[in-house]
């Protein structure tokens, strides 16, 4: 990579704020923001409403046909954000669902979708410098990655979080449902045979259990200086 070509991947558990980090490191330093989990969120979409996964088992020779045509993307929609579209259709809420949380891990362990999905990853990577988080993007769809971290917390930290974002987005849920979709989806994650979510030896620890935000921008800017020497946009 040149210098000025800068690939941060960001891995980890669910809900350890990967994406929320990802997206500050992102506009701190003007770079371009890829959510990799939004994109197997939006096929698992998909897949749902053709009725292509029945009892939490996906058909792949159904979903297959689509997948070329699907045109999953992510808009600035101004105030909002960036958004995921699929086609004309904005589906960034639908696609935070615990019904689509329920669902994704067994879409996102088949090879066919993954294959669509990196070449999605692989595409804006080569465009842009840009920060990516996900479970696999140190380890298989970035491994020469410039930086890369492997963000953890305490379960229990990570369930409270999820489920006040969860509440903030007037979906509320029951602590112990989504605890326990963190660490089915974990578990998931962590055995599939295909790209399995593991720390990258190279990679660097965030455990954040008892950080603020605050502390974790402190704790990159760190980083960005002495490997990039880049600071912050507005310093
Ligand atoms: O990051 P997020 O929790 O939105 O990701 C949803 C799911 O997508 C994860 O639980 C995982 O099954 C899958 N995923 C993946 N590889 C990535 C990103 C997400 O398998 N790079």
């Amino acid at each position: 990579m040149s210098e000025s070509h800068i690939i941060i991947a960001i891995d980890g558990y669910s809900s350890t704020g990967k994406s929320s980090f990802a997206k500050r490191i992102a506009s701190a330093y003007g770079l371009l923001y890829l959510d990799s989990g939004a994109l197997y969120r939006a096929v698992t979409l998909v897949a749902m409403e053709n009725g292509f996964i029945s009892d939490g088992k996906l058909d792949i020779s159904l979903l297959q046909p689509f997948l070329g045509d699907l045109n999953i993307h992510f808009r600035d929609n101004g105030p909002e954000g960036n958004q995921t579209f699929i086609g004309g259709r904005n589906v960034e809420k639908e696609i935070r669902s615990m019904e689509v949380s329920s669902n994704v891990s067994p879409v996102a362990a088949d090879r066919n979708v993954r294959n669509y999905v990196d070449g999605i990853l692989h595409e804006m990577g080569r465009q842009r410098s840009v920060v990516m988080d996900g479970r696999d993007i140190g380890t298989t769809v970035f491994p020469e990655a410039d930086l890369k971290i492997f963000m953890t917390a305490d379960p229990s930290v990570r369930a409270m979080r999820r489920a006040a974002e969860l509440k903030a987005k007037g979906q509320e849920c029951p602590l112990e449902d989504v605890l326990k979709n963190l660490q089915e989806r974990d578990y998931i994650d962590s055995h599939r045979e295909i790209s399995p979510l593991t720390q990258a030896p190279d990679a660097i620890v965030l455990d954040n259990s008892n950080m603020t935000f605050d502390d974790q921008m402190q704790w990159i800017a760190g980083i960005m200086k002495q490997k990039f020497n880049l600071k912050p946009l507005d310093e």
